[in-house]
C-alpha cells in the first residue's frame, strides 16, 4: 500500500486557468493515450506535464473535464482505488 505522498501529480495546462477537473491514475491516463490516434495522442499529451510512462504507477494525473473527455477517461480515481 502506498500513501498519497508517494504519488506525484501531473496536471493539464487548464488547471492554472481554474478549470474544473479531477485526478486520474497515471496508468489509466497512459493506456487511454495509447488508444488514441497518434496525432490526437500527441495533442493530448502536450497539455499535460510530461513524465516517463514507466513511472505511471506512481503518478496521478489531474485533468480538466475537456481533457478527460478527449481521452475518454471517465473512471474516477476514487472508484479505481
Ligand atoms: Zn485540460
Amino acid at each position: 500500500m502506498k500513501s498519497e505522498q508517494d504519488y506525484r501529480v501531473r496536471e493539464c495546462v487548464h488547471r492554472a486557468e481554474g478549470a474544473a477537473g479531477e485526478l486520474y491514475r497515471g496508468t489509466a491516463y497512459v493506456s487511454q493515450l495509447q488508444r488514441l490516434p497518434s496525432d490526437a495522442a500527441l495533442r493530448a499529451a502536450a497539455r499535460v506535464t510530461p513524465f516517463f510512462w514507466a513511472d505511471a504507477a506512481h503518478i496521478n494525473v489531474w485533468l480538466c473535464r475537456d481533457c478527460a473527455v478527449e481521452l475518454r477517461l471517465r473512471e474516477r480515481e476514487s472508484d479505481a482505488a
